[in-house]
């Protein structure tokens, strides 16, 4: 049997919202994660919880957050002639300050859409006229695969293999967000499959100096519903702390051999967020031991601070102070065939959640 089909079960969905139907506690939750606002939509759950409790959309949505000059370094680097530039799928069509890689390969740079930075450096060894290079982004899910294929590439010797590193920490971003004057929320959910590798321990600290619950969270409807149901029972009795309601994926500490691969390969740094700024120790860069796979370094990258212009309000529904229907762009000028901002290129970005599931 699927382990999630119970998770999926309409009468226990049903009986979870009654219960929340009958608190009038009002109360602002944010979902860390794109795939929970996708999953929330999807399932229609939105329209179905009382009116009392909002639910804001928050910056787990790793194409959404990388600023806008980290896509003009990867266009640089893309558009050079040696370089064979691989990446997921949805950073092709995020916009820079002027362009997206997806016009910089129509322009002739070899970009490639891969599903695995292991695939990235089996290119690298294919093609030895090449320097391949894997756009690393992502959170902490990701960085343990990106870590392992560097790691493999100095075991095997791959000298044409880099990567161009932009992972970023969940943690301190919702320290940012709390320690911010504007902030609306009272409780997290925190994403499930985050915790997976880092474990819940890591948001304990966050949970007591805030006085905030923090309940990590699946991504099935059941799971949205039990993490939310957790979260008021916190808010009710005045809780600041962790809950684990994702007990069937996510361990007190995480995943050790995930953990112990990342803090091989990479180190902590400060880095700079879309719509969130610089954000200290949010970020993780090669260790110097390493150096020779960091593409900013064998390419001399220079950082060049392009701000994001233009009327797109993803900022502000990053840290949940506006919803993409608050844009007026939403659905007009902006849909995902032709996106004006991260949010609605990205599977998991917060204005095509809206675009699919509530404008149809
Ligand atoms: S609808 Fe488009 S322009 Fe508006 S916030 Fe979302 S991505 Fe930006």
């Amino acid at each position: 049997m699927d382990v999630n089909e119970p998770f999926r079960n309409p009468n226990l969905a049903e009986r979870l919202l009654k219960e929340l139907a009958a608190d009038p506690q009002p109360a602002v939750i944010m979902e860390i994660c794109g795939g929970q606002t996708h999953s929330l939509l999807a399932s229609g759950l939105d329209q179905l919880l009382p009116r009392t409790l909002e639910l804001v959309h928050g910056p787990g949505c790793p194409v959404c957050v990388t600023p806008v000059e980290m896509i003009d370094k990867a266009i640089h680097l893309a558009e050079n002639r040696h370089v064979l530039f691989t990446t997921f799928g949805d950073m092709l069509r995020v916009p820079g300050s002027n362009s997206h890689l997806l016009a910089a390969k129509s322009r002739g740079a070899d970009v490639r859409m891969l599903y695995s930075p292991l695939d990235a450096l089996a290119l690298a060894e294919q093609r030895p006229d090449k320097k391949v290079v894997f756009w690393a982004i992502g959170f902490e899910t990701t960085a343990p695969a990106t870590a392992l294929a560097v790691w493999m590439a100095r075991q095997k010797k791959v000298k044409n293999f880099s990567l161009l590193v932009s992972h970023v920490l969940v943690p301190p971003a919702m320290r940012q967000l709390l320690s911010s004057p504007q902030n609306r929320v009272q409780a997290f959910l925190a994403a499930g499959h985050v915790c997976a590798v880092t474990g819940w321990q890591p948001y304990q600290a966050i949970a007591e100096e805030f006085h905030t619950p923090i309940v990590v969270t699946g991504f099935e409807p059941v799971d949205l519903l039990l993490g939310i149901h957790r979260a008021m029972q916190l808010l009710r009795s005045g809780c600041g702390r962790v809950d684990n309601a994702y007990g069937r994926v996510v361990r007190r500490c995480g995943n050790e051999a995930a953990l112990n691969r990342i803090a091989e390969v990479y180190c902590q740094c400060d880095r700079t967020w879309r719509g969130l700024g610089l954000i200290p120790a949010s970020g993780l860069r090669l260790r110097d031991e390493f150096a020779e796979y960091d593409a900013e370094k064998i390419f001399d990258l220079q950082s060049n601070h392009a701000a994001q212009t233009g009327p797109c309000i993803s900022g502000l529904i990053l840290q949940g102070l506006k919803k993409p229907s608050d844009c007026p762009l939403f659905s007009v000028d902006c849909t995902p065939e032709h996106p004006l901002g991260a949010p609605m290129v990205s599977a998991e970005g917060a204005c095509a959640a809206y675009y699919h599931y509530k404008t149809r």
